[in-house]
């Protein structure tokens, strides 16, 4: 394996009525609190009034962000930190799934800083402080409750940008599955499938010797895999929902990737059709990786083959490393596929029209992935048989 360092300074409050701990988080760093949400689900499960009810507790002067939409928005971004500014916020307390928690770290990084936040997200300038956050997860999927990321939509100039600083890590994250227990199916199965995207990523590495990171990122993919449906047969089970929870964030909090460096093509890619057209991300990995997949097998096929026989089930007797590799990618698209994932770019209605737009967005940095070099016209191959 490579040399690593490794730091998380996220503290996690995990489990059934870890909700109750907010108050006692949030005294910690000050009274004036800017409550960031999204469209209104905190509204409708009841979350929103605990939050309030918690943060009365200790007298904090609440502020609100409402409407963080799904994929954030730069303009979002902005109206956060100006409201950070204009009413001397302490505390930031993103309370939703991805989108919400990454729109935060942009604010709580971007109301420290004197120039425009765009810049720290396309990686012009690197920030140097940003105001304390913490999160309640109310979907299990990205790992941003665990991890510095945020990606963040430009819509003006379709750029979906991923960004990141050690600034940008949540000082603490509540995980109380009765959160997760109002999501509905179609989030459900998205979740899933990032989680596992975010593990398949890292898992095509070009690292020797990592023989405990395999072990640790094949237990998450099939704790996620025998899990899935039986979730979805029963979204009420808070067992099952807490069990993905616990893998959305081990996915992702930087645990698989000690001593590796994973690929990240397929989340490039993806970022650019979401870009254009502003479908669920991870609709859009469930449609992209298998093709990725197929056009990376030159490419170190002991991964490919690993991956099929510990995770994918599939029976080596009689088969070329190759034919092998190739039924446990059909195999992961299919179970991708029976959880209700879309698996063509037409199910969005997405034709042959803009692919050369989004893979000029993709490589606007130059060729990227780390397992395998992409240049324009592999993205543009990729995307095409993707439709
Ligand atoms: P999301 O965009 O945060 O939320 C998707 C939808 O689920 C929203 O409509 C939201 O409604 C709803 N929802 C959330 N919690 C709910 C609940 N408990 N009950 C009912 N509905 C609920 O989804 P996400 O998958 O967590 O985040 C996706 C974003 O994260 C993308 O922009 C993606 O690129 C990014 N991402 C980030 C990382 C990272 O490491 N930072 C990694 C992968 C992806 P409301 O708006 O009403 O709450
Ligand atoms: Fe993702």
């Amino acid at each position: 394996m490579n040399p690593f360092v490794f730091k998380n300074p996220t503290k996690l409050v995990f489990g059934k009525g870890q909700n109750e701990e907010l108050a006692n988080e949030v005294k910690r760093y000050g009274k004036k609190v800017l409550v960031v949400y999204g469209g209104g689900s905190i509204k409708r499960n009841g979350l929103y009034d605990h939050v309030i009810s918690q943060l009365s507790e200790i007298n904090a002067e609440v502020t609100e962000l409402a409407g963080v939409e799904p994929n954030p928005r730069l303009t979002t971004v902005r109206k956060g930190i100006e409201l950070c500014r204009e009413n001397d916020i302490e505390f930031i307390l993103a309370v939703g799934g991805g989108s919400v928690i990454d729109a935060t770290k942009a604010i709580a990084v971007g109301a420290k800083y004197d120039g425009d936040i765009w810049d720290v997200i396309t990686k012009k300038d690197t920030p140097s402080s940003a105001l304390p956050f913490g999160t309640i997860l109310t979907l299990a999927a990205t790992g941003s409750e665990m991890n510095a990321g945020s990606v963040i939509t430009n819509w003006e100039t379709s750029q979906k940008v991923g960004w990141g600083s050690p600034y940008s890590f949540p000082t603490f994250s509540i995980l109380d599955p009765k959160n997760t227990l109002s999501v509905p199916e179609d989030q459900t199965i998205y979740g899933m499938v990032d989680m596992m995207s975010h593990v398949i990523e890292a898992y095509f590495h070009h690292a020797e010797n990592t023989p405990l990171q395999d072990r640790i990122m094949e237990s998450i993919l099939l704790t996620v895999m025998e899990t899935a449906p039986k979730l979805l047969a029963d979204l009420n089970n808070i067992e099952h929902r807490e069990t993905i929870l616990y893998c959305g964030t081990m996915a992702l909090n930087g645990i698989t990737q000690m001593g590796l460096r994973g690929d990240w093509a397929t989340h490039n890619i993806e970022h650019a059709v979401s870009a254009v057209y502003d479908i669920p991300h991870a609709g859009g990995l469930a449609i992209i990786f298998p093709h990725w997949m197929r056009n990376s097998l030159d490419e170190r096929i002991e991964r490919h083959v690993q991956l099929a026989t510990r995770v994918l089930g599939v029976d080596p007797e009689g088969k070329s490393d190759r034919e092998f590799a190739l039924e446990g990618i059909d195999k992961l698209s299919a179970f991708w596929t029976e959880l209700g994932a879309p698996n063509r770019l037409a199910d969005y209605d997405i034709d042959e029209s803009q692919i050369d737009r989004m893979a000029g967005i993709a490589v606007e940095n130059g060729e990227f992935g780390n397992f395998r070099k992409l240049n324009k016209d592999d993205v543009k191959k990729i995307l095409t048989e993707a439709l």
